[in-house]
């Protein structure tokens, strides 16, 4: 379908470009190869004035480490949208949004984002303040810099764009895509060192695979993110199969159909239900 030939052109905002060679491998590479991720880097150094190109600075009211200064960060991104339009400007940190798939899938839908990458304390609040659309963390715990977190961004997003990875049943069927676990997967040998892949995947019945595999998303779910099974719908089948398995709706944890749709973007996990 040409109406899904999408490119997303992120620009990043970094003191250490030299780490996103990282991207140029795998899913990422191919990507930029294939011109559907435009990946711009673009370091502060390069908007100072002074002879050093100093990026940060002590902290007003003292305490330790370096804050990333105000100006060149601004002077960056101003010049990115004057060149690349306005895109939705990010910054990179633990007080943001964790990382969801649902926001990769917001922010994957976008056309330009502009990530801004702190580092040693922070930036300079101005930033968040004033230029900043929104924060995002890749989780609760403390990284040295934004960059990681931004190919993690990058990464998640990229493999989302239709035709970037192969078949799109690959990506749909991922974990927490449907809202639930994956289920287990094999290739060959069929037995490695005594251990034998399950007879049923060998069986060639597309039905029983089905099943299987619809059983162990659930009951991998159940044993490794229960949490999880709160926020999906579940057909009467899939609460049989749990129920085998000593699961039970609590009170008022059982929702309809209709509740499930409502803003929880879990409806391709109803239409995997009629599938298995
Ligand atoms: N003093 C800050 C942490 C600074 S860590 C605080 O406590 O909030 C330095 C930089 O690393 C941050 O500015 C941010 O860009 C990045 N970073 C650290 N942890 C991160 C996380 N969990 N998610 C996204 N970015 C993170």
């Amino acid at each position: 379908m040409a109406s899904s030939i999408r490119v997303l052109r992120v620009d990043v905002v970094t003191p250490f470009p030299g780490m996103f060679r990282a991207l140029e491998e795998s899913i990422p590479g191919r990507a930029q190869a294939a011109g559907r991720l435009i990946l711009g880097l673009h370091n502060p150094r390069d908007e100072t004035d002074d002879p050093h190109r100093t990026v940060d600075d002590a902290p007003f009211g003292g305490g330790g480490g370096m804050v990333l200064k105000v100006d060149p960060i601004f002077r960056t991104v101003e010049r990115i949208c004057a060149t690349a339009g306005k895109g939705e400007v990010i910054l990179l940190s633990p007080q943001g949004d964790v990382l969801t798939q649902r926001i990769v899938e917001q922010l994957a839908a976008l056309d330009h984002w502009v990530l801004v990458c702190g580092h040693y304390k922070g930036v300079d609040e101005r930033v968040r303040e004033h230029l900043v659309d929104r924060e995002v963390s890749i989780g609760d715990y403390v990284l040295s810099g934004g960059e990681l977190a931004a190919m993690v961004l990058i990464d998640a997003a990229v493999r989302l764009l239709p035709g970037v990875v192969g078949n799109p049943a690959t990506v749909s069927s991922d974990s927490h895509t449907t809202g639930l676990l994956d289920h287990p997967h094999y290739t060959r040998p069929e037995v490695f060192r005594g251990w034998s892949v399950p007879g049923v995947l060998l069986s060639g019945d597309h039905g029983a695979v089905a099943q299987w595999r619809r059983e162990q998303v659930l009951l991998r779910t159940l044993r490794n993110r229960p949490d999880l099974l709160d926020s999906v719908f579940l057909s009467e089948e899939d609460q049989r199969i749990l129920a085998r398995h000593g699961w039970s709706l609590s009170n008022g944890s059982r929702r309809d159909a209709r509740q499930m749709e409502v803003g929880n973007g879990h409806t391709r996990h109803r239409e995997s239900d009629a599938d298995a």
